[in-house]
């Protein structure tokens, strides 16, 4: 969030702008934080002179627009820069204690880092994090109306950024939570990898009596747009008031800010690199939907809350393990040097209903040989593996590789981590990956999990909506 204020004369710089940038500025005695419509030969901006970051070119000025959008322009296409004031942007969120309801659950936000736990700093242009119960409630105060919340500060990465290490020490921040009696996690969490973090988690943590939510933004909080606050009080709500104790995945559902999604940890994946309605349910469809009001399922087949602590962490995971995106063309080496370097598993992202090309066959076979576990998956990951329905594929579970049926390929990895981590037989191995532990293999896929309740897509928006009325 962004405030605005009037501020003296005395602070005047160009903070950041070198070169050819900062002689343009200095040229119309445009400083930073003047309110300025620059002129050039592609149209006039009105807006505010950021600082530039200390580390972009000097090429360009950076100003945040009037709806809030920062943009920059190449300084030699200026022609005129006018001047109308001065303000000055205090990204600073205001603290404010949060108060305390003895009537209300006690929820705790572990922070991971991601844009969620993010604000601009002005200084380097870049995203830093900014968390604590007092700075949220500052920027969200409705969080108040919901819980008590506590918050915790685990790393501060962006999700890229997360293995193991944090996994593991999750984890073990959720059994401890759980021990102290909250009633509901929340995890924040950067939105690229959340459906790996809540597919291991899936795993690492079992029989939760409380909800696990993991929840992101798609935009910063300093965006008009910015998805944070919403999805945090989603997010909240559930932990706080929803009786669905499993691992989920909280973002928006359609791409307006009508409802939010309560997607299961193992069949929820990011599908779209910029939508805010980025996470989807695959092959299955959410658990529920929820709103600033209500929480409302969409099935009745989850784990119910319960009043005891008996959750079980089992925190095992084997990181020589690997994904393997099959493309045609491939060559055995690929495999080769995955065994070469020590390997237990592989999963392959195959084709189709499971397949790979058969010069890769002789490198399977060397990796049975050498005990190392393959699984297959498929990387359309709508639908299941079918090994039985050419030779191809049972030539393949002849050379060992074992069929995923609909477990996602991340997913996959995650389990193929876990269940290596805790036995050295690949007979146990095999028996805890085919057996579904927390929604990872279905059934059965319904036929309309993607179109109904998902929404995100205006096409699907408008068909949904004739039968909403
Ligand atoms: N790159 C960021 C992350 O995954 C994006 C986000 O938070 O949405 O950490």
């Amino acid at each position: 969030m962004l405030w605005l204020r009037r501020c003296t004369m005395a602070d005047n710089d160009y903070k950041g702008y070198r070169g050819e940038a900062l002689s343009v500025l200095q040229n119309y005695t445009a400083m930073i934080w003047s309110d300025v419509e620059v002129e050039t030969e592609a149209g006039t901006y009105k807006g505010i002179v950021l600082p530039r970051s200390e580390t972009a070119d000097d090429k360009h000025i950076v100003i945040k627009l009037r709806s809030g959008y920062n943009i920059g322009i190449a300084a030699e296409r200026i022609t005129n820069i006018g001047i109308g004031g001065r303000k000055e942007a205090h990204y600073k969120i205001p603290e404010k204690e949060f108060p305390y309801d003895p009537k209300k659950p006690r929820v705790k936000l572990l922070g991971t880092g991601g844009t969620i736990a993010s604000r601009l700093d002005y200084r380097t242009g870049a995203v830093i994090p900014a968390f604590s119960p007092g700075e949220l409630y500052g920027s969200v105060p409705e969080l108040a109306d919901i819980c008590n919340l506590e918050t915790e500060k685990l790393y501060g990465v962006f999700s890229e950024n997360m293995g193991p290490e944090q996994w593991i020490g999750t984890a073990q921040a959720i059994g401890r939570e759980i021990e102290k009696g909250v009633q509901g996690i929340v995890i924040g969490h950067g939105t690229d990898t959340m459906h790996h973090t809540a597919a291991i988690l899936s795993f690492m943590v079992q029989n939760s009596p409380v909800p696990i939510v993991m929840v992101g933004s798609q935009r910063s909080s300093d965006r008009p747009s910015s998805d944070a606050a919403l999805n945090l009080m989603h997010s909240v709500k559930t932990a706080a008031e929803s009786d669905i104790a499993e691992v989920m995945v909280c973002m928006f559902g359609p791409t307006s800010d009508e409802y939010g999604l309560l997607h299961r940890g193992t069949r929820v994946r990011k599908m779209h690199s910029s939508y805010r309605s980025t996470f989807r349910t695959i092959g299955d469809i959410p658990i529920s939907m929820v709103s600033r009001d209500t929480i409302t399922p969409l099935r009745s087949d989850y784990k119910k809350r319960r009043h005891d602590k008996n959750v079980v962490i089992n925190t095992a995971f084997e990181e020589k393990v690997g994904i393997v995106y099959y493309y045609p063309n491939m060559k055995p080496d690929m495999i080769d040097a995955m065994i070469d370097n020590g390997y237990r598993g592989i999963v392959i992202a195959g084709t189709g209903l499971g397949h790979v090309n058969k010069p890769l066959y002789p490198a399977l076979k060397r990796a049975q040989e050498k005990g190392v576990a393959i699984y297959m998956t498929v990387q359309t990951l709508w639908g299941y593996v079918q090994m039985y329905v050419y030779d191809t594929g049972r030539d393949m579970m002849e050379l060992g590789v074992v069929p995923c049926a609909n477990m996602l390929p991340e997913v996959a990895y995650m389990k193929l981590g876990w269940a290596l981590g805790q036995s050295e037989s690949l007979d146990e191995v095999k028996k805890i990956m085919l057996t579904p532990i927390a929604g990872e293999i279905t059934e059965r896929e319904p036929s309309n999990g993607y179109l109904i309740f998902q929404g995100g897509i205006p096409e699907v928006e408008e068909f949904i909506s004739k039968y909403r009325k």
